[in-house]
């Protein structure tokens, strides 16, 4: 298998002569390192790379700063995934209440599932939109809420083997649509195989398909696990739970601990440190 060179980063692709623009990702030892906090069964562990993937595309196709989500809560053999990607291409991603997911199904694994894109912004209102799964793949679901909620004709192509995640988007931009153009450069994409996505260099994926075209590759930017959690988050959650709670924990045990979920990082609030939590959050006329 040939070692890509691309591995790990997004890249931006143009046409000169059409208004579509592109997008590749290639997640491999993020991916492992996300891989590495948990241990979920391999269906699982494909499907977070392909909402990994998906999640990275679409952060980068949505202008904004902050934190892009996407969950699917379902009634299958997986209750709830998601995945985060920030405009700053690091991403994050959790399944839980899956272990026991072992189906090949897509309905079968996402029973009358409900996908949600959430975009918070760092700063300002946070925006939501949903979609039901159509009981076939991620991307379709996801081709098809950009075509309800964006007006945008998108096309994705995800993949993962449990080793690598890989994510291919063309999207139709806004003035002049050319359609022949637009189907032919889809049609294009879909004789990609897995094994191409996952493997090849995004130069000789992009030569293959669009050898043709005049093609504008941008600058690639690197993608890394990092998970967003912070002492100082945590520490607002701790307080949003009220002095009362937090008081009674302490009483069973002499420290509150807590792990992160999405990295397993561990935090730990002594008796001072909630304390000065308390002292220090706004006051709390009950108290
Ligand atoms: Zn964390």
């Amino acid at each position: 298998m040939t070692e890509p060179t691309c591995a790990d980063t997004i890249s931006r692709f143009t046409f000169d002569d059409c208004a579509v623009r592109g997008e590749h990702v290639l997640l491999d030892t993020s991916y492992q390192d996300l891989l590495a906090v948990h241990h979920y069964p391999p269906v699982v562990a494909e499907l977070l790379g392909e909402l990994c993937a998906a999640a990275c595309l679409l952060a980068e196709t949505i202008k904004f700063d902050g934190i892009l989500t996407l969950q699917i809560r379902s009634e299958g053999e997986i209750p709830l995934i998601m995945a985060e990607a920030t405009n700053t291409q690091s991403f994050r991603a959790i399944a839980r209440q899956a272990q026991e997911a072992t189906s090949r199904d897509f309905s079968q694994l996402f029973t009358n599932g409900q996908l949600v894109l959430t975009i918070q912004p760092r700063n300002g209102e946070p925006y939501r939109g949903i979609v039901m799964l159509d009981g076939n793949s991620l991307a379709s679901s996801l081709e098809a809420y950009f075509k309800q909620s964006e007006q945008l004709e998108t096309r994705l192509w995800l993949h993962s083997d449990g080793q690598r995640a890989s994510g291919f988007l063309l999207q139709q931009l806004p003035g002049d649509e050319n359609s022949s153009q637009w189907q032919h450069l889809c049609h294009m994409a879909a004789t990609l195989t897995q094994e191409e996505l996952l493997t090849l260099p995004r130069e000789t994926l992009l030569y293959r398909l669009y050898h043709e075209e005049s093609l504008r590759l941008h600058p690639q930017k690197p993608v890394q696990f990092q998970c967003t959690c912070s002492r100082e988050r945590l520490e607002n959650a701790l307080v949003s739970l009220g002095e009362d709670e937090l008081r009674d924990i302490l009483k069973e045990r002499s420290v509150i601990d807590v792990n992160c979920e999405f990295c397993n990082r561990f935090y730990s609030f002594s008796e001072p440190d909630v304390d000065l939590l308390l002292g220090n959050s706004a006051a709390d006329p009950r108290h």
